[in-house]
């Protein structure tokens, strides 16, 4: 027989397949991207961020910053610098990335 080797469950960037997030990481799935549902992490990895700006989103005010791929630049969501709001506080720090942008890998 043959042994499976068990990996961690992976999202890669949909286009160049660079590691950028772990299953294990994802806080929530019921997240709005701007290209349809998106996927809320605690971390990422292999990825650059841009400036942080100021956007008013459905939860309120929050400062973000877009997420790229480390490796191609594709824009694969944004960041969470800080949130205003007491009850969003929990998303300072965290990452969103569209589900349309990642891919799975190792599943
Ligand atoms: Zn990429």
């Amino acid at each position: 027989m043959e042994e499976m080797i068990i990996g961690p469950r992976l999202y890669c960037c949909c286009n160049c397949r660079n590691h950028v997030s772990l299953h294990d990481d994802i806080i929530s799935k019921a997240f709005q991207g701007k290209n349809g549902r998106a996927f809320l992490f605690s971390h990422a990895m292999n990825v650059v961020t841009g400036p942080k700006e100021d956007r008013h989103l459905l939860t309120g005010l929050h400062t973000v910053a877009d997420v790229y791929c480390g490796d191609c630049r594709e824009v694969l969501g944004w960041k969470y610098e800080r949130a205003y709001e007491a009850s969003q506080k929990y998303k300072e720090g965290k990452f969103i990335l569209e589900k349309s942008k990642i891919v799975k890998e190792n599943w």
